[in-house]
């Protein structure tokens, strides 16, 4: 059980740090961490290469070191945490993740042999949400529901002020909750998950949807499905085209759903919106507050905050992570 109401970081004294790594599938972000969640050295490099992830924890574990180096005056490590895609925080194992040709790996385990300190590991989203609650607009919050919206659609959950995990870490795997019986092919190998239609990807499936079904004159026309990215969608919703706004509109719709289904499971205090996907504004919250609205229960209405993180894209995962392995040195939960 992870316990989110500790101090922040009361584990540590002065002098004392961890490290909080956020392992995405493109780019690995890795901070120090003192007293307070005091972000004191923060580096990024990419995740991948054809490498495995022996090279990965060979890098990650140089850059640590490199990094412990450079601050004066000299620091105790105390332990770190790490916040990866398809994590089991149970046995410290990363299943295939996601564009990374690892397998099934123990990164826990990899990772002490370089380190002799505490390591943990969640997978991003439940990280996220840790970040949230210890530094962000979620402080303070026992029943927060975290929702990250990049290339695909993760979730995190606490509940009590307990981050709910699962038995197999496999919580909150909203993205694949069907949505659309028989409707669009999912990265899981089923049909009509959320995922398909509320995420990066999902967004320039319905775009292409749209200008397949509709006549009107638009720029995205001229792009290929591969080139064009939800930064561009969004740009041109701005600019006025009728099927990036109606592409955000329908995204919107589905996201504003699912979260009334979420309440009607969690009733949680707040939603808390992540990832680039909510870069996009009130293009995306507008719609989906207003389906939110018309679909959540009777209860719930009203009083269920729609929040969108404050914190920016990789300080959450680097932050929670770090907390997540704080709260490993007090105790709250056995290595
Ligand atoms: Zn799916």
């Amino acid at each position: 059980v992870i316990d989110t109401h500790n101090t922040n970081l009361s584990s540590l004294s002065s002098g004392d740090v961890v490290v909080g790594a956020d392992i995405g599938g493109t780019n690995t972000t890795v901070g120090i961490v003192g007293e307070h969640g005091h972000q004191l050295l923060k580096s990024t490099f990419p995740t991948g290469g054809r490498g495995d992830a022996a090279d990965f924890v060979g890098r990650l574990t140089r850059v640590i070191r490199e990094m412990l180096g450079e601050l004066s005056p000299p620091v105790v490590l105390r332990g770190i945490g790490m916040a990866a895609p398809a994590a089991n925080w149970r046995t410290g194992v990363v299943e295939s993740p996601a564009n990374l040709n690892w397998g099934s790996v123990n990164l826990v385990a990899m990772v002490r042999e370089h380190f002799d300190v505490p390591v943990a590991i969640t997978n991003d989203a439940n990280a996220a949400l840790l970040g949230e609650m210890a530094y962000g607009v979620a402080r303070g919050m026992s029943n927060v529901i975290m929702i990250t919206l990049g290339t695909g659609l993760g979730a995190g959950i606490a509940v009590g002020g307990t981050l709910v995990q699962g038995e197999n870490g496999a919580a909150g795997e909203f993205g694949h909750i069907i949505v659309d019986a028989g409707g669009r092919c999912c990265g899981c190998g089923r049909r009509g998950c959320v995922e398909a239609y509320v995420s990066a990807s999902g967004l320039r499936r319905t775009v292409f949807e749209l200008l397949a079904d509709r006549l009107d004159e638009s720029e995205l026309r001229q792009i290929s499905f591969n080139s064009l990215t939800a930064e561009t969608v969004s740009r041109l919703a701005r600019e006025g085209d009728a099927i990036a706004s109606a592409a955000f509109a329908m995204t919107g719709e589905y996201l504003g759903r699912l979260l009334a289904n979420l309440v009607a499971a969690f009733d949680p205090e707040a939603i808390v919106l992540y990832g680039g996907l909510v870069n996009a504004g009130d293009l995306l919250i507008g719609p989906t507050q207003r389906a939110f609205d018309e679909h959540a229960l009777k209860v719930s209405r009203g009083r269920v905050r729609l929040l969108v993180s404050g914190l920016n894209s990789g300080q959450a995962g680097v932050l929670g992570a770090s907390r997540l392995v704080c709260d490993v040195l007090l105790g709250v939960e056995g290595t």
